[in-house]
């Protein structure tokens, strides 16, 4: 059975890190919305213009717009086989359109991972954190620096500070998260698909105990 996984978790929380290993792993679509969005910023779209006006400040990019952008990846012939969520639902109105459009394409979601992070640490992650233009490798000026300042070790691209990673932007965020995405864990546990993970320790530690977890999923499909 495929693996159809929704990764939640506060800004700063390591979901990018998990992801890129999970996709690595597990050969499915890291579909991210902050990344589609981040997209279409650079390319200069319609859609960009609309979502930059959003992010910058750390505010949610409405629903029917996120919503609409998901309905139409998640149907793609390369989420046959299962799809990693990552930031995608964020809100009540997202997690039950997910539900509706999920099931009627036959890929409704089978495991919803929470990172959990205190919120003094998530600051510290995202005070730090530089991003790989091309690519979107992470990095903190601490303690993941690249072999070489300011340049990706995997591609070579950029490495630049995201708009929205500074302190009054991350105080929106961080609140949105509270008051719109953590209501979606209730929601989640009452399906009885909800795992959450404690994010504090290591990469490689917290990525040991999801792959453990996605064993027990796809045996239990089987
Ligand atoms: P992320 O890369 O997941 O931290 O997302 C960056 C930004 O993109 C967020 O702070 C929001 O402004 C916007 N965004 C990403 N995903 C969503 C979503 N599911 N709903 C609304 N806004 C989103």
């Amino acid at each position: 059975m495929a693996l159809n996984i929704v990764l939640m978790g506060p800004p700063g929380a390591g979901k990018g890190t998990q992801a890129k290993k999970i996709i690595q792993a597990y050969a499915i679509p890291h579909i991210s919305t902050g990344d589609m969005f981040r997209l279409a910023i650079k390319e200069g779209t319609k859609l960009g213009l609309v979502a930059k006006s959003y992010i910058d400040k750390g505010d949610l990019v409405p629903d029917d717009v996120t919503i609409g952008l998901v309905k139409e990846r998640l149907a793609m012939d390369d989420c046959k086989k299962g799809y990693l969520l990552d930031g995608f639902p964020r809100t009540i109105p997202q997690a039950e359109a997910l539900e509706v459009l999920s099931k009627e394409i036959g890929r409704e979601v089978s495991l919803v991972i929470d990172i959990e992070v205190e919120k003094k640490e998530l600051i510290r992650r995202i005070a730090g954190r530089r991003v790989c233009k091309n690519c979107g490798a992470p990095y903190h000026v601490d303690t993941a620096k690249p072999k070489v300042e300011g340049v990706c070790d995997i591609c070579g691209g950029p490495l630049y500070q995201r708009l929205d990673d500074n302190e009054a932007a991350l105080e929106v965020r961080l609140t949105h998260y509270e008051e719109d995405t953590k209501p979606l864990l209730d929601f989640y546990k009452k399906t009885g698909k909800l795992v959450v993970l404690d994010g504090g320790e290591g990469s490689d530690r917290l990525f040991e105990k999801i792959t453990s977890i996605l064993g027990e999923v796809s045996d239990d499909n089987h």
